[in-house]
């Protein structure tokens, strides 16, 4: 049997990965032999201290950079060396969710989430907008889907990205420090409705952070030390 296309493949799987910035002096090496899994429907928070090279990481698996040396294969897809067609039908596949909202601010809310079906020839501009109301409803915003994000909380708009990130039932989803611009409840709050969704849906989360106040959402925390991973700790949890 050939191993790669199985089905219950790691949907991250990650081999000796090796990644440098820069030319002749200015050359330096951010990523060193890092190997990593998520597993499917799997909860991996990753930290460190800035410059670790998290986020290089992050956007790599994300098919947001290319790869240089080792193996990165995301949903069966292997990235080293992939043609561009590839990485971009890869990213339609993934749900993102950055530290700024990156919403776009003349359009409403249900609008911003229904622009991240727009690449799906099958539904009518009604459907799209229709499973974008439903998405925000599930995130707790149905009384707010017709306003811009000027007009919504912190929290709200970040409820917005996560629900912008979930609506076309993405593989895998990538997040670098979700709550980095949120106080600690908006914060707890979004991410535990990003758990809780991504569950529901078996999609496994890989996300960044610095905050210790949302580490109870893992089920694996990663800790990334000068382009290395040091440490790889499942929760023990009884609770979940
Ligand atoms: P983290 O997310 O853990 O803060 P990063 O992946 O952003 O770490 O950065 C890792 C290292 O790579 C840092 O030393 C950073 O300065 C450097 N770096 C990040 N992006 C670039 C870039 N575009 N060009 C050169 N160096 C970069």
């Amino acid at each position: 049997m050939d191993g790669s296309t199985y089905r219950g493949e790691a949907p991250v799987e990650i081999r000796d990965l090796t990644y440098t910035y820069g030319e002749g002096d200015l050359k330096r090496t951010v990523l060193r032999d890092v190997e990593l899994s998520v597993r499917p429907g799997e909860i991996v928070l990753l930290t460190g201290p800035s410059g670790s090279g998290k986020t290089t990481l992050l956007t790599l698996i994300g098919a947001l950079r290319s790869m240089q040396d080792g193996s990165c294969r995301v949903l069966g897809q292997e990235l080293r060396g992939a043609k561009e067609t590839a990485r971009v039908a890869l990213r339609r596949r993934i749900g993102f969710i950055f530290q700024n909202h990156n919403l776009l601010g003349f359009l409403t809310a249900r609008q911003n989430v229904a622009m991240s079906l727009e690449l799906d020839g099958s539904l009518s501009d009604q459907d799209r907008l229709d499973r974008a109301g439903a998405m925000l409803k599930a995130v707790g915003l149905a009384d707010h889907a017709d306003k811009p994000p000027a007009n919504l909380s912190g929290g709200q708009r970040q409820r917005v990205a996560v629900a912008r990130a979930l609506v076309g039932e993405p593989g895998l989803v990538l997040a670098d420090e979700p709550t980095a611009a949120l106080d600690k409840v908006s914060g707890q709050e979004v991410v535990h409705l990003l758990r809780d969704l991504a569950k529901s849906r078996g999609a496994p989360i890989l996300l960044v952070t610095h905050d210790p106040r949302i580490l109870d959402i893992a089920d694996r925390i990663v800790a990334m030390e000068d382009g290395r991973i040091v440490s790889s700790d499942a929760k023990t949890s009884a609770a979940g």
